[in-house]
């Protein structure tokens, strides 16, 4: 297949309320930004989804930033690039902004399938046939009352195949022993997004008791050391996800027999190749997978949505249903969750295309800029199928 010529992008900033605020160990929020990348190519449209949260709620980068980034570093260096690949090496060193990497390089891999009409699973080796289990994730509440509430609430209405409870000192034996109470042997685990300290390993352990799943990041993110120490103390297998930020720290954490679980970010690893890498060197080692979110719209839990059907993801993703979350999805179709399985999207590409007047309700900003650069259409070295 020849290369892709692309015209233009449109990044849109948009800013959707969500259904109620979403409290972690460190910050709340009230609302979801996102950058929408709509990339056009010869008659074709690729989507892509930036997703930084606002303020401090997860990384440094914003909703501001990554725009910052996008418009005044990765869309000149488009300009200016010969060729483009899926592999990102053009995005190599450019900028340690995630976010705008991921919405890049995601509406560029979208853009290739939809050009050879295929389904983006297919080109990242993936199964669409596999079932893709849903897991609720519940923030931190008021009162352990209301969290069991949320937790009734919202596994009634959507079935979801596990429940994962916000955790930081303070809120952590007594919401689970609340939860085991009431919900009896419902698969559980929990999220401390690096709320623990070493001092903490030993009260750490003592939920062995509780029988999760998974500990997911109790420690400082780059404390693999501090991991190493808790899972090989501990019975229930730990899991990293902020620590897990590159190739590279994955690498580290393998070696480092850090954790027995894995969650992988496509936003947080900036590509889907770098995603792929870090799914098959796990897949090597023994380690099981399963696709986190920030959580991003209907685009990027898309993308997360394909990823989570290679074979080394084996655990519920946090993928939920758009209408958990927001008040409206910029896709079309949203995401949807029966039975606690996500529908995947038929068609080539994502399967999704932006609902135009939902964009337009929630549009903050956009910027549409001219571009003439060539997209190679083959996938990286090892990855997926030709
Ligand atoms: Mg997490």
């Amino acid at each position: 297949m020849n290369s892709l010529r692309l015209d233009r992008i449109r990044l849109t900033h948009v800013r959707v309320p969500l259904v109620e605020p979403f409290a972690i160990s460190h910050a709340a929020i009230g609302e979801k930004d996102a950058i929408l990348v709509e990339v056009f190519a010869e008659g074709l449209v690729g989507l892509g989804e930036a997703s930084p949260m606002a303020g401090t709620f997860y990384s440094a980068q914003t909703p501001e930033s990554s725009w910052s980034v996008l418009t005044e570093n990765l869309v000149p260096l488009m300009q200016r690039a010969q060729e483009l690949d899926l592999a990102g090496r053009w995005l190599a060193g450019a900028t340690d902004d995630s976010f705008a990497c991921c919405g890049v390089d995601g509406s560029l891999w979208d853009l290739v399938a939809r050009a050879r009409n295929r389904p983006l699973w297919s080109l990242l080796g993936g199964n669409g046939q596999r079932e893709i289990p849903s897991g609720l994730a519940v923030g931190i509440h008021g009162t352990i009352e209301e969290l069991l509430d949320r937790i009734e609430r919202f596994v009634a209405a959507h079935g979801y195949r596990r429940v994962k409870i916000k955790v930081k000192p303070g809120w952590d034996v007594g919401p689970l022993e609340a939860v085991r109470r009431r919900f009896g042997d419902v698969p559980l685990m929990v999220d401390a997004n690096c709320a623990y300290g070493r001092q903490d390993i030993e009260p750490i352990v003592s939920w062995d008791r509780f029988g999760l799943m998974m500990i997911e990041q109790p420690l400082a993110r780059e404390d693999l050391e501090g991991h190493a120490l808790l899972a090989a103390r501990c019975h229930t297998p730990i899991c990293l996800d902020e620590s897990a930020e590159t190739v590279e720290a994955v690498e580290r954490a393998v070696a480092l027999n850090a954790a027995q679980v894995v969650n992988i970010k496509l936003q947080r690893v900036g590509t889907l190749w770098a995603a792929r890498r870090i799914h098959d060197m796990t897949a090597e080692a023994g380690i099981g997978c399963w696709m986190g979110t920030m959580p991003e719209l209907g685009v990027g839990a898309c993308a997360a949505m394909h990823f989570a059907t290679l074979p080394n993801i084996v655990y519920p993703t946090d993928v939920e249903a758009s209408e958990r979350w927001f008040v409206a999805e910029v896709t079309t179709p949203p995401v949807r969750c029966v039975d606690g399985l996500l529908v995947l999207p038929p068609g080539p590409g994502l399967g999704v295309s932006l609902n135009a007047e939902v964009v337009r309700r929630y549009r903050v900003r956009e910027e549409i800029i001219q571009v003439s650069c060539r997209l190679r259409p083959v996938l990286p070295p090892g990855i997926g199928s030709e």
